[in-house]
């Protein structure tokens, strides 16, 4: 008799892994940007594409899905700055919103505020055609214009009220490595047993490691992160607002960031592409070039700990703990905790703001 192979893997799970296997043999190794694409966005077969991968049931939880203040507090801050700026009709947008946790929390606490809801339309940007299923449900009824898009470019050319959450950490980075014989590109090969493994090769460096610092550790960049911020910038620049930028990530020195994560624990990044979450630490010295190189103001990255505090976190609590049920109370302090200790999301996530130069210095930077 012969018996099932451990773990047997849902029909076509496998499929990804073979198409990157061929794609190999075919082109030689893959940069890890090209692997990572596939894994997160390939149309038949990406992680975002196929499955909700948020909450306890998913794979990971963001601040938003951790406590309502998150949403709140840049509800609010939104609101100063489309004051600030005079306001405009603006497109209120949100690249890569998941579960539109954040964006229902922002719209439900600028509810009250005369004349914003009337000002705004509501843009997502969002790839997987499962959330978006699930984003329209969310947000039904909760705003009379909100609109998906694909791509950026998508949004209306007005002014620009942005939020990207855990967004830029999903984009495909190119790890390098400096060595004796200069810089290595560390890609993705097959071993002598037909499997998936990192291999150094050498290509030649863009034009981005002229500056890259030499170290013992892998230099990582973003190309689609860099692109993604100039377009941004340069939307900002000429049609006026702002965009708020969290995630984690480092600003200096780093080394080997690529993770990936299957049901709230870490898993190899070779193993079942498509199955689990692929992302690198966010790489803020190269968002604040590119957004510079957009023609936007430039205010952070600071720590999220920090900025949430300086925005009222604690009092937001305080306040709503004094309505709240025991175990409510506990959750909301719970909540706080989470996304403000520097040992826990505090200091770990960065908040970078982007504005149009003619803004003032937003509030919390
Ligand atoms: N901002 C949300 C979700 C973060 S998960 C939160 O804070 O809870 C990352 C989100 O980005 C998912 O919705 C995923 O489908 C989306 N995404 C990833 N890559 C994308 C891309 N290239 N274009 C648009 N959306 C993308």
């Amino acid at each position: 008799m012969i018996s099932p192979p451990p773990n047997p893997l849902p029909q076509g799970e496998g499929e990804l892994t073979n198409l990157i296997k061929s794609r190999i043999r075919q082109d030689g190794p893959m940069p890890i940007s090209e692997y990572m694409a596939l894994a997160l966005a390939h149309p038949e077969h990406g992680y975002y594409i196929r499955r909700d991968p948020l909450g306890v049931q998913g794979d990971f939880t963001t601040a938003p899905e951790i406590s309502q203040i998150f949403g709140e507090l840049i509800g609010a801050w939104l609101v100063i700055q489309w004051v600030l700026m005079g306001k405009p009709q603006a497109a209120l947008a949100e690249i890569g919103p998941g579960r539109v946790t954040l964006m229902a929390d922002i719209l439900r606490a600028t509810s009250g505020v005369k004349g914003f809801h009337e000002a705004i339309s509501v843009h997502l940007m969002e790839i997987s055609t499962a959330l978006r299923q699930k984003q329209w449900n969310t947000l039904a009824g909760k705003h009379p214009d909100i609109n998906w898009h694909t791509g950026f470019a998508e949004i209306p050319a007005k002014p620009l009220l942005l939020v990207a959450n855990e967004f830029f950490d999903a984009l495909p980075i190119r790890q390098f490595m400096h060595t004796d014989l200069g810089w290595r590109e560390k890609r993705i090969g097959l071993s002598e047993k037909d499997e998936l493994e990192f291999i150094f090769t050498a290509e030649p460096p863009p034009d981005i490691l002229k500056d890259a610092p030499i170290s013992d550790r892998p230099y990582e960049y973003s190309e689609a992160a860099s692109k993604m911020m100039i377009v941004i910038a340069n939307r900002i620049a000429s049609y006026g607002g702002v965009g708020l930028i969290i995630d984690y990530g480092y600003e200096g020195s780093h080394g080997n960031t690529l993770q990936s994560v299957r049901q709230h624990a870490f898993h190899d990044v070779l193993v079942e592409p498509g199955t689990a979450d692929i992302t690198a630490h966010v790489d803020f010295h190269n968002l604040t070039l590119a957004a510079a190189e957009g023609g936007s103001f430039i205010y952070g990255p600071i720590h999220q700990g920090e900025w949430l505090n300086r925005l009222g976190a604690k009092e937001r609590v305080t306040a709503l703990c004094e309505k709240a049920k025991a175990k409510q109370k506990k959750e909301l302090l719970a909540g706080l905790a989470r996304l403000t200790a520097s040992d826990q999301m505090g200091q770990l996530f960065k908040v970078l703001c982007v504005t149009h130069p003619s803004m003032p210095k937003p509030e919390g930077f």
